[in-house]
């Protein structure tokens, strides 16, 4: 058998993101025991930079083991008891996720359909509620499906309204849009790593308000999921540091060395650079012709999605992209598969380099496959770096 070589590609789909020299190296130091004096060092490290990353003060803040769709099924299978009622905003395949989570846990749960490509209003949820009682509104903070990116405002208004906790699906926005938990009161909130925060995937940062704290202590019945109960893994990561399951120690350095990156950075300055770069990409499209899909006011800058023009083969463009170029960007997914691209700007990959790589490369390909966009895209990518140059 040959030692692996994985071929280095641009990534710039809807994640995994770009990982940084000093992430992969990160990885690759010495293993220790899970509860070396070492490594809880690092465990305490990684929480604090955690809440200031969410921006936070709660206590039960931490990443769990596993992908986002782990955080997702951590705060259900946590706050979820069989009947409890959850109404679920449903814009894309990350709402269409939480919802098949909540009914496995035995919910009785209450779809909010919205065109996807499109923001929830609290209006919306409050019609869907129809004057009932929730206890659990959910919501998608960054919908990577599509590209929107979701006012927190007013979901706690409506959850205020519903007497609801707000679940919030953070894993696009953490580390690539602002995000506080204490400003927007959110009870619950998961992550992940590899998208803005540019990790390689297998960690999937939480984070508890007192009230789903209380919420969880409550509970008549135990968590359905013993790996997942956060009762006993809090108590790992609280004074006892009793043992529950073996942590992943070295994606534990991963991610301490891409919050580090984060936080060094500054997380204004950080959401700044999406905003920056993904205003160029957008310029640079819309001169090919290309019509984007989310109104302009509900962009999310670290996703854009494009509709593919008429005549023009998803799949090819796609495969002539990475065989030509290495650069990997995402196709639709749902009822906006073979109809939308989905291009990344997450994390290290929200450069000037990644977007004036992408709209070169996916220029040759579609004039290549018989397609004339409008103008070539690089002139209005200068002009709109030049318009948002930092002062
Ligand atoms: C990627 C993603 C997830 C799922 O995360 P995995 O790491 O793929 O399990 C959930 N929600 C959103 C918004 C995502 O972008």
């Amino acid at each position: 058998m040959q030692q692996l070589t994985p071929p280095t590609r641009v990534l710039m789909g809807p994640g995994p993101s770009p990982v940084p020299a000093s992430v992969l190296n990160a990885l690759s130091k010495p293993t220790v025991g899970h509860l070396d004096p070492y490594f809880l060092q690092v465990m305490d490290e990684v929480r604090e930079m955690l809440r200031q990353a969410f921006n936070t003060k709660n206590r039960l803040t931490f990443p769990m083991s596993g992908t986002g769709s782990a955080g997702m099924e951590t705060c259900f299978v946590n706050l979820v008891e069989p009947g409890a009622r959850v109404l679920v905003g449903v814009n894309g395949v990350f709402g269409t996720r939480m919802v098949e989570v909540a009914k496995r846990c035995g919910a009785e749960v209450t779809p909010c359909e919205q065109t996807w490509g499109r923001a929830l209003s609290k209006e919306q949820l409050l019609k869907a509620a129809d004057g009932k009682p929730f206890d659990i509104l959910a919501v998608v903070h960054a919908e990577t499906s599509t590209g929107v990116l979701q006012d927190l405002a007013p979901m706690r208004e409506a959850a205020n309204e519903l007497g609801a906790l707000l679940l919030v699906d953070a894993v696009t926005s953490l580390g690539g849009s602002h995000i506080d938990l204490d400003e927007h009161g959110v009870d619950a909130v998961y992550s992940g790593t590899q998208k803005c925060l540019s990790c390689p995937p297998g960690l999937a940062p939480i984070s508890f308000s007192k009230n789903a704290e209380e919420r969880l202590a409550a509970r008549k019945q135990p968590v359905q999921s013993w790996y997942l109960d956060l009762s006993l893994i809090a108590s790992y990561w609280g004074q006892a540091r009793a043992y529950h399951h073996t942590a992943p120690i070295n994606m534990m350095y991963g991610l301490h060395e891409a919050l580090r990156l984060t936080l060094d950075e500054g997380l204004e300055d950080r959401v700044a650079r999406h905003q920056r770069h993904s205003g160029a990409l957008r310029a640079g499209l819309e001169a090919m012709g290309l019509t984007l899909v989310v109104p302009e006011d509900e962009r999310l800058p670290q996703l854009t999605s494009v509709s593919i023009p008429e005549g023009v083969d998803d799949a090819k463009v796609r495969a002539q992209l990475l065989r030509d170029f290495g650069l990997e960007i995402g196709g639709g997914l749902g009822p906006l598969k073979g109809k939308t691209w989905r291009i990344g700007l997450m994390g290290a990959g929200a450069t000037r380099n990644h977007v004036v790589t992408c709209l070169s490369s996916l220029y040759a390909t579609l004039t290549a496959q018989g397609f004339s966009p409008k103008d070539e895209p690089l002139s209005a990518v200068a002009d709109a770096y030049e318009r948002s140059r930092p002062k």
